[in-house]
């Protein structure tokens, strides 16, 4: 993944071996990516966090698969609608939400795009905060920075 423009070092977090290490999604079959265990924490709700112990967890990448989390042993599926937020890229999710650290809506950078004319994911979330948050190992679904598919959303508008 390339350099991000988010300025809070969470690429240089982002490893490696989170890129490379994909498994298939049980319900589906294509190609899920692996997710830090941090983002199965903050996803799945509270009541079914308690029994799961850490392990290796991965993100179904397909738009129209209801499957958002599996693990590697398969004892674990988690659907989206089991978790706590929903997953941008999954069809029908609501609201999408373009930055998960800073809670950002595609509706709101609408707006920050056409009626205050900001481009940049900075501004706009400055726009609406008072301060950035940056945690996206933790607060986004994928694990990834929010960013890169934030400054997609602003192109669009
Ligand atoms: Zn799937």
């Amino acid at each position: 993944m390339s350099d991000c423009g988010c300025d809070c070092g969470c690429n240089d977090v982002q490893s490696k071996e989170q890129e490379s290490n994909l498994l298939e999604c049980p319900t589906c079959g294509e190609e899920g990516k692996g997710v830090p265990f941090d983002v199965i924490k903050t996803f799945i709700n509270k009541d079914l966090r308690r029994d799961i112990t850490n392990g290796e967890f991965y993100i179904c990448l397909n738009s129209k698969c209801k499957t958002a989390y599996y693990n590697k042993n398969g004892d674990y599926l988690f659907s989206i609608n089991g978790i706590q937020k929903p997953i941008w890229f999954k069809e029908g999710s609501k609201p999408k939400i373009a930055c998960y650290c800073n809670d950002i809506t595609y509706e709101q950078v609408k707006k920050a795009v056409n009626q205050y004319d900001l481009r940049s994911w900075k501004e706009i979330v400055l726009h609406y905060n008072e301060k950035i948050i940056c945690k996206c190992s933790k607060l986004n679904p994928t694990g990834e920075c929010c960013s890169d598919n934030f400054n997609k959303v602003i192109d669009r508008f």
